[in-house]
């Protein structure tokens, strides 16, 4: 151990408050600095390896070429990259990702696109189709998520990702509790569980973000929300499931407790929208989570993931057109006439929300029900095979994100000897784990088996030698130290530094 660590665990041992004020000291220490920023450079470098692997083979374009180059040529060069960043994801390496992938699939995705390239449903009145396709599919998702037995309207609009359908909702909220309730200085009441699309609305904003912790088994805790909620709170939020443990939120309780108090709640059904309801049909335990909850206000439901969209659509709904309204945006005095956009873009992918149509008819509720099917046949496999690895452990009870720990191995050395087998699983930390989120694509015959071997393997592997070197573990254990924790921040900004270097 070296002094720098020394140093980082005797820090970790203090009280926050007091770490953070020599944290701020102690990095003014030039040599405690310098050892920060030349570990910090080492890390850089290898990642602007890896992740800008076409450096030393492909020219860069910095400049728009002179005379453009032929068609021909443009597509060979592309092809050959897509061809080469194709099998990872298509032969089911990857977690999560790609949600649908076979290739009869995307090509009608494409032709619909080809089709509709050009429109923009800013211009309603040009493509009115595709202000049909939207309302269809805010009311398809609705009536997939009990909108039926809502007793009231359920409507939404479309989005552009899980991201904005997430961050449009608590605009709503604050805005709608601005506007009604006069409440200027507003918090939300989050799990720490819930998508990080939240700490970024509560960000820009200007929402305080009240977080409540989980119980064992990963799911919020229903008495820290009661206590949470106070007169400025303009949301609850849940999710079914969240991202990092795959497991559903008491939306039930929440939903009631937030009703209660007469403020809104917010299921974020992004990843769960298009399977839990199938999954409920099959039998699966599924906790009640959407509008048949009279306290559940809004849900977002990504398109993008399991209602094997192409990227960039997801579905935000509202019960009732009023708390809709707060979304809205008009402006009626500026010089560029009148102008009205649903969402946070202006111009908008008309083609996306074509595509996003045509996948919702084409595949049905037979076809989603039997995706669901296939899917958490597959986690029901993969769940017992870690069970039946000692060194490893499930946490909580998901359904088809499978997040697994260790208690005797680090964890991350496991993820990485994983990724040497070609395996992209999510490192995930607090408490440390992993995951792997099921899509269809490891439906596919011989996948689930492969993981599990390449699984025993690399434990195995892990366990023999613990200390190798490298990879993406120094980085979530220096993430675990709180005082390198603004460090780790920095990283994360040199890493999209790095994304937009030629
Ligand atoms: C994926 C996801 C989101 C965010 O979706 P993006 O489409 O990546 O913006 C939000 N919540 C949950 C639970 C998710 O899994």
């Amino acid at each position: 151990m070296d002094a720098m660590d020394r140093l980082t665990e005797l820090l970790s041992r203090l009280n926050p408050r007091l770490v953070a004020h020599i944290e701020k000291h102690l990095r003014k220490l030039p040599a405690v600095r310098a050892k920060i920023e030349q570990d910090t450079g080492d890390l850089m470098q290898t990642l602007e390896r890896e992740l800008k692997p076409y450096r030393d083979e492909l020219p860069s374009t910095r400049v728009i070429p002179a005379e453009g180059l032929p068609p021909d040529t443009v597509l060979e060069s592309m092809a050959a990259l897509q061809t080469r960043e194709t099998d990872g994801w298509k032969d089911g390496y990857v977690s999560g990702a790609v949600y649908h992938g076979d290739t009869a699939h995307i090509d009608f995705l494409n032709q619909v696109y080809a089709l509709h390239s050009q429109t923009n449903p800013l211009h309603a009145d040009v493509w009115p189709s595709i202000s049909k396709y939207e309302a269809e599919i805010v009311a398809m998702t609705a009536g997939m998520l009990g909108g039926a037995k809502a007793g009231e309207e359920i409507c939404g609009t479309l989005s552009s990702g899980g991201t904005e359908s997430i961050m449009l909702a608590m605009k709503t909220y604050r805005d709608r509790a601005r506007a009604e309730r006069g409440i200027r200085r507003p918090e939300m009441v989050v799990p720490v569980t819930a998508h990080a699309a939240f700490d970024k609305a509560a960000q820009y904003f200007n929402i305080k973000m009240v977080r409540i912790p989980v119980d064992r088994n990963y799911r919020a805790e229903i008495r820290a929300a009661a206590k949470a909620i106070t007169r400025r709170t303009v949301v609850v939020v849940g999710s079914a499931p969240s991202f990092p443990h795959g497991m559903v939120d008491p939306i039930a309780e929440l939903s009631e407790l937030a009703r209660r108090r007469g403020v809104g709640f917010h299921t974020d059904a992004c990843l769960g929208g298009f399977v839990l309801p199938w999954a409920t049909d099959l039998g699966y335990p599924v906790p009640p989570f959407d509008f048949r909850l009279p306290g559940v206000t809004s849900i977002s439901a990504d398109t993008h993931k399991y209602g094997y969209a192409a990227k960039g659509t997801s579905v935000i709904l509202y019960r009732g057109p009023e708390l809709r309204r707060y979304q809205y945006f008009t402006i009626t005095d500026w010089p560029g006439g009148l102008y009205f956009s649903p969402s946070f873009a202006g111009s908008r992918p008309g083609a996306l929300s074509a595509a996003c149509w045509a996948a919702m008819v084409r595949i049905g509720q037979a076809g989603y029900r039997d995706a669901s099917r296939r899917i958490l046949e597959t986690a029901d496999f993969i769940k017992t095979a870690i069970r039946a690895i000692p060194e490893l452990f499930i946490l909580g009870d998901p359904l088809w994100v499978i997040a697994f720990g260790s208690r005797t191995l680090d964890i991350y050395r496991v993820m990485d000897a994983m990724s040497h087998r070609g395996w992209s699983l999510n490192g995930l930390h607090r408490p440390n784990c992993v995951h792997l989120c099921v899509t269809l694509r490891h439906t596919q015959p011989g996948v689930k088996e492969r993981f599990v071997e390449d699984l025993r393997a690399a434990v195995a592997e892990v366990k023999k030698a613990p200390e190798a070197e490298g990879g993406m573990a120094p980085v979530y254990g220096m993430a675990a130290t709180l005082p390198l924790r603004g460090v780790v921040s920095n990283i994360l900004k040199a890493y999209m530094d790095v994304l937009y270097k030629t």
